[in-house]
């Protein structure tokens, strides 16, 4: 796969990524940061030296929640873990539109019923250190699929 470094080309799809190049380096630091990636089944969000997960972003309607989406999916295959985690309740979170505002978040089920969103771009690492290596990462991954 070819990775897509020219700005010029899909630039929504690249500012949508410098918020969730921002979200990965807050939460796994040290990971490869996504890049936009090309061959000839389209356009895929995933990561240079290892590939994508999924399917190729669709030109005419992908838009941040779908890159997330995808993001999210090559995410989890390469790292083997849930990505990403609410960094308050430690639950996996799933990308959609905030309907009070319309503004993308990682949706979190934690904080009672109603849920809470986190905007994209903004997450935190998780305040409760360590708590990763005490649970099951297979339990984890079954969890949020
Ligand atoms: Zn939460």
């Amino acid at each position: 796969m070819e990775t897509l470094t020219d700005r010029d080309f899909y630039p929504e799809w690249h500012d949508a990524l410098v918020l969730l190049n921002r979200d990965l380096a807050a939460t796994e630091p040290g990971t490869e940061p996504f890049a936009l990636l090309l061959d000839e089944y389209g356009v895929f969000v995933g990561f240079p030296s290892w590939g994508a997960q999924g399917n190729p972003l669709r030109e005419e309607e992908a838009g941040l929640p779908e890159v997330a989406d995808a993001a999210q999916e090559s995410a989890m295959e390469h790292l083997w873990r849930t990505w990403p985690v609410c960094p308050e309740h430690d639950l996996g979170l799933h990308v959609r539109l905030r309907e009070e505002d319309g503004a993308t978040v990682w949706w979190c089920a934690g904080r009672g019923p109603a849920g809470h969103g986190i905007v994209v771009g903004t997450l935190e690492a998780r305040r409760t250190k360590g708590r990763r290596a005490s649970k099951s990462g297979k339990n984890r991954r079954l969890g949020l699929r």
